[in-house]
């Protein structure tokens, strides 16, 4: 069974406060991600400006392997502003929505139910008069009644959708209920298994990767999600921790996902500063600490296995030696192979010795450089306690 990978970077990622990136970031970021093999690029809100909708033409003509999809409200305006902009890619879809929720439909559309569904049918039809693969979302979900959802989504599967999305919008849904919302719709909605259930989490409660995960679960067959997790508010579900996640678990959720895994530190490097959004250093898969141990009980238990104190294996990233961050909580072991690889061969006594040294160091000082290494090294006289 396969989940597709929908990554929204360069929609919903983009919509992060102050994360506005420039054309060419924008087209080197989307050649990254389909060389990475993702499924679908979704590109831009085309409607938004000339200049998102020009991006977003310059993206679908580029993009050889990956569907690239254009948002676009349920207003004719709209879906034909989408289509010229991913016209000429090599798998265009068009990605419309509209609101569900009470809340939503009553004090943002202003619009009755009745005039949501006769809006779902019309721009779903506009939009498979143009192109074949269409995606429609009911926006706010996990807020909306599930009936009226069930009929929202059996509208938009008459009406030609190919892709069902069930937007957790605002981060508010918990894994074991949008789990359920999930085998509700899929088994409620006839005809369903012609169409794939795609999932959109927010991170406000930060349960993005926790729900979309939950939802693979109950049969989601599509992952929307951005590089770093950047989106609006607390961001979306990250694309790198779901995806570490589906691997290292495969007795979990026994999927594929057709993505190279070794791409993501690039990519993850490319969004940072294209976004000027930095990476936590704690963050899960591309932090700068993921690999990182700091503690003499973790340092020895790595050096000697690394599945000691790391599931996700490092190679499967593309990156080579655990990092052994050398501090006052640091042990002997871990700075012996350091010592070793920086050519000190220290028998015990010397060792002790040097050990004494580099606490006093490590009293003072975050972080004990390699360089901080040799001068402590050099300094120790050779062969001390040996028998003379
Ligand atoms: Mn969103």
């Amino acid at each position: 069974m396969e989940v597709r990978v929908f990554d929204t970077t360069l929609r919903d990622g983009e919509q992060s406060p102050g994360a506005a990136m420039r054309a060419a970031d924008r087209l080197r970021i989307a050649r990254g991600l389909d060389r990475a093999g993702v499924d679908v690029i979704e590109a831009g809100f085309s409607a938004a400006s000339p200049a998102v909708a020009e991006s977003v033409a310059e993206i679908a003509a580029h993009v050889t392997r990956a569907s690239v999809a254009a948002l676009a409200r349920t207003v004719e305006g709209d879906i034909h502003a989408a289509w010229e902009s991913i016209r000429r890619a090599r798998a265009p879809r068009i990605h419309t929505f509209i609101a569900t929720s009470p809340i939503h439909m009553e004090h943002k559309l202003r619009m009755t139910p009745r005039q949501v569904l006769a809006a779902v049918e019309s721009s779903v039809r506009t939009a498979r008069s143009l192109c074949a693969d269409v995606e429609f979302s009911a926006e706010d979900a996990t807020r909306s009644d599930h009936d009226f959802l069930v009929e929202i989504f059996q509208t938009a599967l008459d009406a030609g959708a190919t892709t069902l999305n069930v937007p957790d919008t605002v981060g508010y849904t918990q894994p074991h209920e949008y789990a359920a919302l999930i085998a509700l719709l899929r088994a409620r909605v006839q005809g369903s298994e012609r169409a794939i259930f795609s999932v959109h989490c927010h991170d406000d409660l930060g349960l993005a990767v926790a729900n979309t995960l939950a939802a693979v679960r109950a049969g989601a067959r599509q992952i929307e999600c951005t590089v770093n997790g950047i989106g609006e508010r607390a961001g979306n579900c990250a694309l790198e921790e779901t995806l570490a996640a589906m691997r290292v678990r495969q007795d979990v959720y026994g999927v594929d996902v057709h993505f190279d895994m070794a791409a993501i530190p690039a990519l993850s490097r490319m969004v940072a500063r294209a976004t000027h959004m930095p990476v936590q250093k704690h963050k899960a898969v591309v932090g700068a600490n993921a690999f990182a141990h700091e503690s003499g009980i973790h340092q020895d238990g790595v050096l000697k296995h690394r599945s000691t104190y790391e599931v996700l294996p490092a190679e499967m990233l593309g990156q080579r030696a655990a990092r052994l961050h050398l501090g006052r909580q640091s042990g002997r072991h871990a700075i012996r192979v350091r010592l070793e690889r920086l050519g000190f061969a220290f028998e015990k006594p010397e060792l002790d010795r040097f050990y004494q040294s580099f606490l006093e160091m490590a009293n003072t000082k975050r972080e004990i450089t390699d360089a901080d290494l040799r001068t402590m090294a050099n300094r120790i006289p050779a062969g001390i306690g040996q028998p003379a």
